[in-house]
């Protein structure tokens, strides 16, 4: 077998973190980086244009089209997980909304303890199984967007337009009513986190420590959204960068 040469660091998938990372690793002069990547070039036509991320989405040469498994709370359906599949991941598919999170949010990430998708109970599992409003938190939310949604629209202000509920019908009053509603009419909006989280010693569900360290396996670290312990209050292309960001520094002091 051909040898692929001598790196001082291997970094697989060069998605909005890869990307980041490998640029500023190489920032020390005569550092070499192999950064794999298993998707194509960027140079399909709808990632130069912004509102193109529309026809990236369930396109096969850019998009993985991976499936989730059948959601119980979603009616029995199955969501199509668009994920990039090209040089710069799913920022160069992505809606380029950048967004910086509450900072309430960033607070409650390392004192709160997630409750876990259905499939992280079972190490390795294959299958993609978000396991939507699965929480009563998750319910109760899915319920106020709606309420408040009615709220707004039936102001004074708005009274002219004789706007009508649409979906879900005014037939839908109650929590329990609007959060399973919600679960038919809901889909993803792509901003999956936390399936490689950071944890302290103890969390028995933390892959990487604070240094994104992979616990137990040297000289490995998981550096994308996977690391976020917890979803954060906005879109996630930003905090996936601070990430790579602060990975690339704690890299530096280390070596
Ligand atoms: C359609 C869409 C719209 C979005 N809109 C927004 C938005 O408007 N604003 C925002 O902030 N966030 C948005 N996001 C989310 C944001 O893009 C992601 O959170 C962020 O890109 C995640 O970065 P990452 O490095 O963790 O993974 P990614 O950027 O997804 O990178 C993963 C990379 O791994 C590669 N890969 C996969 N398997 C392998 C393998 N076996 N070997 C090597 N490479 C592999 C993939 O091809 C990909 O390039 C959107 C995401 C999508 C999919």
């Amino acid at each position: 077998m051909e040898s692929a040469g001598e790196y001082d660091y291997v970094i697989v998938a060069a998605g909005t973190a890869g990307c980041l990372l490998a640029n500023r690793l190489t920032r020390r002069p005569a550092t070499r980086i192999l950064l794999i990547e298993a998707g194509g070039k960027d140079d399909c036509l709808w990632i130069r244009i912004p509102v193109g991320y529309l026809y990236c989405i369930d396109n096969p040469r850019t998009d993985w089209l991976f499936p989730t498994e059948r959601e119980p709370r979603l009616g029995g359906r199955a969501l199509l997980y668009a994920r990039a599949k090209a040089l710069g991941g799913s920022a160069a598919i992505d809606g380029m909304t950048d967004m910086r999170g509450l900072a309430a949010r960033f607070s409650r990430i390392h004192g709160q303890r997630p409750q876990p998708a259905a499939d992280l109970a079972r190490p390795c599992a294959p299958q993609i199984a978000p396991n939507y409003l699965g929480t009563p938190e998750d319910r109760k939310v899915a319920a106020a967007a709606p309420a408040l949604t009615r709220r707004i629209v039936a102001a004074p202000a708005r009274a002219k337009y004789r706007s009508q509920a649409f979906k879900p019908g005014p037939h839908y009053r109650t929590e329990e009513q609007l959060a399973k509603a919600a679960g038919l009419i809901g889909t993803t909006i792509f901003h999956p986190v936390g399936t490689c989280r950071m944890g302290a010693a103890g969390d028995p569900l933390a892959v990487v420590d604070s240094r994104q360290r992979v616990k137990g396996v040297a000289r490995l670290r998981v550096v994308d959204a996977s690391a976020m312990p917890w979803i954060t209050s906005g879109n996630t292309n930003a905090p996936t960068l601070r990430i790579a960001e602060k990975a690339a520094q704690l890299i530096h002091d280390t070596h």
